[in-house]
């Protein structure tokens, strides 16, 4: 079996020019560790108009993990957290058994958006536990040679972030300060994903571009990495999923009638759900599965 597995995103152009690019699922792989859904999106230049503008939507099943590069987002949700983000800050968002959240540009902003938002599925003793909402301004940050190394999720390097999760994970920025040669350790335990989202890295040896996921499968204690100043990438990984998961819109369960379920009370306003306020603008409604 290859120890190696390149995963290329197509590149989605969303209706205000925002390019994003989706890693995971994908037709290929469905998870590396319990992470579960990659998106890098941007540069885009926000400056004009309203800026991005995610409606009200909700979550079960999954933590969001938002990450930036470049510019800010609000973050508003059911439980009351009204939460600017800045790049180097991590808000970790628990759905639990059912949340609802917005994403906008704050009305004074930097001009560029730039970032990442994954999705980690929580294991099924863990999912109907009670939502939660948490920003950590700082997170543990070292200089690995000529990587600067934030770890966000899990622990790296001996730097241990204060984000909680639910099951055995590692998330990390790494951004070259230099050009540089060098290798990071790895828990031969974990799968792991490396995805540059600017500049030149080559991971492996393999020359990665933005929109690019490497996958190193389970039994290494090591990932060589080269890079060119100026690179920015983040490193996942966790230990094999073992559950089978589904996914449909902004759920993720296990059976189709349960995401059936949470579409048609979403739509119905369901109290569980909850309600975002503040948020200058209609709900999403969710489409119903095709099954
Ligand atoms: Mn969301």
């Amino acid at each position: 079996m290859s120890t190696t597995q390149r995963l290329v995103g197509k590149p989605t152009i969303l209706g205000d020019g925002m390019t994003i690019t989706r890693t995971l699922p994908s037709a290929h792989r469905r998870t590396v560790g319990a992470w579960c859904f990659l998106d890098h999106f941007g540069p885009v230049d926000v400056s004009a108009g309203a800026g991005l503008r995610v409606g009200p939507h909700p979550h079960i099943g999954l933590q969001t993990v938002t990450w930036l590069l470049e510019g800010e987002i609000l973050h508003r949700d059911s439980l009351g957290s009204v939460q600017n983000i800045c790049p180097g800050q991590l808000n970790l968002m628990t759905s639990g058994k059912g949340i609802s959240h917005s994403e906008e540009s704050p009305a004074e902003r930097p001009a560029m958006l730039h970032g990442a938002q994954f999705w980690i599925a929580l294991p099924d003793a863990s999912r109907q536990c009670a939502p939660a909402f948490a920003h950590h301004e700082t997170l543990p940050v070292c200089q690995h040679q000529g990587l600067q190394v934030t770890v966000f999720i899990g622990e790296l390097l001996g730097l241990v972030s204060p984000a909680q999760v639910y099951s055995p994970l590692v998330g990390a920025e790494l951004r070259a300060s230099d050009d540089t040669q060098t290798a990071l350790p790895l828990r031969r335990d974990f799968e792991h994903g490396i995805q540059v989202l600017t500049g030149r890295l080559i991971a492996d040896g393999e020359a990665l571009e933005p929109g690019t996921l490497l996958v190193l499968e389970a039994g290494r204690d090591i990932v060589s990495v080269q890079a060119e100043a100026g690179a920015y990438a983040v490193l996942v990984g966790g230990e094999p999923f073992r559950e089978e998961i589904l996914m449909w819109w902004n759920f993720v369960g296990r059976r189709r009638p349960e995401l059936t379920e949470a579409c048609t009370d979403w739509n119905a306003q369901a109290g569980y759900f909850g309600a975002v306020r503040g948020y200058d603008g209609a709900r999403l409604s969710a489409p119903m599965p095709p099954w």
